[in-house]
């Protein structure tokens, strides 16, 4: 990596800001690494500087600023967030593979293997389009969610670069931002909160109202600016208040308070329907002390000092959010009838509040930091989202799972055995059972709540003591998927749901390749197991379950099966199958599982409908089959047709009426046979003195082959009446 940056002597490195802004001057981006890097690493992050002007030189972004500004600021937010020289360098290069003709290659000679992943990793993420169909959206979320898998640094670049852009991007057309900030919205905001960067979302949310809806941004922070004209000096009486409260009791502390940001106060009055005037909780106060011990003295002493609002006390030191979050939230009742929102947490849990999953970066040299479990949980949250995303089906599923994930509102609830379980808010009994093992799950049938016998839909609340009452029989149903709502019991009813679709089409499979085999070769045959392992490698699948499952499925032909099962086999002769197996029986149907109705026994030369049917393909019907005027069917009927080159023999059934004499079913079934027909079925169903009806099931060509028998029959001086079924 010693190799010099091929620097163009003619290079214009770009002029100092107009504004003289620091966040995009390379010196002060410099400066500012000094406090946490060494200068070799800062004089690799100069060059990469140097590489990036080269790369964008010439660039200008919208606002009409040299693109390398935009790079610099953002390098500059991983720096705020102390994150390592490498990540720095590749914010700085963050755009040159999307934006400029330079290589992952060429990355890689420069600086190295490991920020060329990086830089790769922010550009694949670039080239996302959120704006198209919910299909290709969740698609790109996927592709983010597996990015972050990888190495999570490559999101915490992106976010960084959505936040610069988020910062500029007045520049844009009004509808362009908008759809931007919806975006960072719906998508980025729940990442960084789901990684624990609180700062960042703060900041993109505000943004994001502040471009997707200008008036009401405007009319807030207006408002907000006078509220904290009127409310600044009860605060400051509350904030020396609190410090006096707790020199008396000797703890050390640090006491500040602050404005709401403009998204929290915004989503207050959406959420609870109210206007600013009646919002009462514009201010909060957060009070950063050394030890978790001191955290809960200093909750004492706050109740003490004003009274708590019953209901608003949250520990989430004991038991910390999904994304590692702790601290003590208390409401309380100021003077003059002021709330005062108060967070009380150490400056360990201070520094993770901000910058979250980054500070594990930043506080990876010895220093201990609290971020241990923060960053374990959230790589087991990646992992779980691994698993999930192999398990889901499509993008959409996947996207529609990991939204439940990112918007945590917590609740708890009680094991039998007193074990807490966290589920989101509006969980039901199912989600809790597939929450304490998937087994549980797929066989829970009722609940006991607080001791009371409570439906599977239940909803669950803070506190209850839930217990699943099961049943080996019981599975999973299709219905609980209207209101389940973790992804973990979604995917898994789902997953159960398409192994039983996978059960039926084995099923179905071994019963086509029965037939094609008693069809083709002689009733004995059996493969052998070389035979088999054959044809499951000749077709790539796992086992004998696979292949049978994929003639069910429609997406391999039994007939071709059973000879590429006999092929190489010397002991038969295969002469008999030419490489098409059979003609298929109905135009237009090759590869699909074709079977005739028993109700109706089409022939080729009737008039048929057909419909698909799970387990049983596509089945046809003569078009007057009574079956089919069912409306269910309607509206997946087919029309079908027969093919022109038909062979075989198919079913028909007829009802003979004849005089009741001896010897009368022989002669019926000498006229038949003589018609080269088999009787495959008898059934004398109805007998008086005179008359016996008898119903026979024959095999014929075709229409006219049954025609024929027909008429060959009726011409009998015993048979009075005959009939087609
Ligand atoms: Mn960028």
């Amino acid at each position: 990596m010693t190799s010099p940056v091929p620097v163009n002597p003619y290079l214009q490195l770009p002029d100092s800001p107009a504004n003289n802004e620091k966040r995009y001057l390379i010196s002060d981006l410099c400066a500012e690494l000094e406090r946490y890097l060494e200068s070799p690493q800062i004089a690799e992050v100069y060059r990469a500087y140097l590489f990036g002007a080269q790369a964008h030189e010439g660039q200008k972004r919208v606002s009409g600023e040299p693109y390398i500004y935009h790079p610099i600021a953002v390098a500059r937010i991983m720096c705020e967030m102390q994150m390592d020289y490498k990540s720095i360098i590749a914010a700085l290069l963050h755009d040159v593979i999307e934006d400029t003709p330079t290589l992952k290659e060429q990355l890689a000679e420069n600086f190295g293997d490991e920020v060329a992943e990086l830089v790769d990793g922010v550009s694949k993420l670039t080239h996302l389009d959120f704006v198209s169909k919910a299909e290709q959206q969740a698609e790109n979320f996927r592709k983010m969610m597996l990015a972050m898998v990888k190495d999570i640094r490559v999101i915490i670049i992106k976010l960084a670069d959505r936040l610069h852009n988020m910062r500029t991007l007045e520049a844009m057309r009004a509808d362009k931002r908008r759809r931007i900030a919806k975006e960072t919205m719906d998508i980025y905001a729940p990442i960084a909160n789901r990684l624990g960067i609180y700062n960042m979302r703060h900041e993109l949310l505000d943004l994001s109202i502040k471009n997707a809806y200008p008036m009401r941004y405007r009319a807030l922070n207006n408002a907000c600016k006078k509220v904290v004209g009127h409310r600044k000096e009860i605060f400051q009486t509350i904030e020396s208040a609190i410090n006096e409260r707790l020199k008396s009791v000797d703890i050390k502390a640090t006491v500040t308070h602050r404005r709401k940001n403009i998204h929290s106060i915004y989503s207050k009055m959406k959420e609870k329907k109210i206007s600013f005037r009646e919002l009462t909780d514009v201010f909060g106060v957060r009070i950063v002390c050394d030890s978790v011990d001191d955290c809960y003295r200093i909750l004492g002493v706050m109740h003490n000092l004003y009274k708590p609002i019953p209901g608003k006390f949250k520990d989430y030191l004991a038991i910390p959010k999904a994304n590692g979050y702790q601290s003590l939230h208390s409401s309380l009742f100021g003077p003059h009838g002021v709330p005062i929102e108060v967070q009380i947490r150490t400056l360990a849990m201070e520094r993770f509040a901000n910058s979250g999953i980054a500070a594990h970066w930043l506080y990876k040299k010895g220093e201990e930091s609290g971020s241990e479990t923060a960053q374990t949980r959230a790589l087991e949250w990646l992992k779980g989202l691994l698993e999930m995303q192999q398990r889901a089906g499509s993008s959409l599923e996947f996207l529609e799972s990991v939204k439940v994930d990112l918007f945590p509102d917590e609740i708890y609830v009680f094991t039998p055995q007193g074990d807490i379980k966290k589920l989101p808010r509006n969980a039901t009994v199912v989600d809790y059972a597939y929450a304490v093992h998937t087994d549980i799950g797929n066989t829970c049938v009722a609940a006991r709540i607080d001791r009371r016998m409570s439906p599977l839909s239940s909803k669950l609340y803070n506190g209850q003591l839930v217990e699943i009452i099961t049943s080996e029989q019981s599975r999973p149903h299709p219905s609980w998927l209207n209101y389940v709502i973790t992804a973990k019991a979604r995917t898994n009813i789902r997953h159960f749901l398409k192994s039983l679709q996978q059960a039926e089409a084995e099923k179905l499979g071994q019963r086509l390749l029965l037939q094609a085999m008693n069809q083709l070769m002689s009733k004995e045959y059996q493969p052998d197991e070389s035979q088999i392992k054959r044809v499951l490698d000749k077709y790539r699948l796992k086992n004998y379950q696979a292949l049978l499952s994929e003639i069910g499925l429609g997406n391999r032909n039994a007939s071709l099966v059973v000879k590429a099962l006999v092929d190489g086999d010397s002991s038969i002769d295969s002469h008999e199958f030419d490489s098409s197996g059979k003609p298929f029986p109905i135009k237009g149907t090759e590869g699909l599982v074709v079977s005739f109705a028993k109700c109706c026994r089409p022939v080729p030369g009737d008039h048929i409908v057909a419909h698909f049917s799970q387990g049983r393909g596509l089945v046809v019907h003569r078009l007057s089959c009574k079956n089919l005027q069912d409306p269910q069917h309607s509206h997946r009927k087919q029309e079908v047709q027969w093919s022109e080159h038909m062979q075989g023999e198919y079913l028909a059934a007829i009802r003979v009426d004849v005089q009741n004499q001896r010897g009368v079913l022989a002669r019926l079934a000498e006229t038949i046979s003589n018609m080269s027909s088999n009787i495959e079925q008898v059934n004398q169903s109805e007998k008086d003195g005179l008359i016996s009806t008898t119903e026979f099931v024959i095999t014929v060509r075709d229409r006219i082959h049954l025609a024929r028998i027909m008429k060959k029959l009726h011409a009998l001086p015993i048979v009075n009446k005959i009939i087609r079924i």
